[in-house]
């Protein structure tokens, strides 16, 4: 890659498998019509083409995507660029077979933070579901909830209703002091005025 290319995505997020820029291939076929592609236009970075397997799409659009490049992403959640590389498209849409419209709108890391967040999720469900839970489950509840909140995934109900578990813990218990403190700032942060 020229050195203007490489001034270009400096700022880029490193891909844990892929690095930082995009990955030449050389590939730019020359038909620039641009409906065997999955993206055209800026957000698409040259020479960087790599042969798709439309027999392994599980749709396919009004056209047969054969070609996919290195495509410029904001990242949703951070606001950081990042690639979606060819390779990863195809790894996407052959291997895990997800449907071609599926985009990666988030970069790898909001992606897994994502997903943690989804298993809290779940985590607290099932500890909330719980007929009797130890002190320690309990804690482990309140800290999921509070994450939850943080998150802005739970509103101030659930805080509430965390703080009212809270209570059923001992102070002195390991850890109930530090989720009174982290309650406490949450409330704090919450109470504003339409509260
Ligand atoms: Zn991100």
């Amino acid at each position: 890659m020229d050195m203007d290319q490489a001034d270009e995505f400096a700022d880029y997020l490193e891909h844990p498998r892929f690095g930082r820029g995009p990955r030449l291939t050389d590939l730019e076929p020359l038909d620039n019509w641009g409906w065997q592609y999955l993206a055209s236009g800026p957000e698409r970075i040259p020479h960087t083409g790599v042969r798709a397997d439309p027999e392994r799409h599980v749709n396919t659009f009004h056209y047969a995507v054969e070609y996919y490049f290195d495509l410029r992403r904001v990242c949703r959640d951070c606001g950081r660029k990042f690639i979606f590389f060819a390779e990863e498209q195809k790894h996407w849409y052959e291997d895990l077979q997800l449907p071609l419209h599926a985009d990666a709108v988030r970069c790898v890391g909001c992606r897994k933070a994502e997903r943690g967040i989804a298993w809290l999720r779940q985590r607290y469900e099932e500890l909330l579901a719980m007929t009797s839970r130890t002190a320690e489950e309990t804690l482990e509840l309140v800290g999921a909830g509070l994450t939850l909140v943080d998150e802005g995934l739970f509103g101030f109900r659930v805080l509430e209703h965390m703080r009212a578990i809270l209570k059923s813990v001992p102070s002195g218990t390991d850890g109930a002091d530090e989720m009174r403190g982290r309650a406490d700032d949450l409330l704090a942060r919450v109470q504003a005025p339409n509260f």
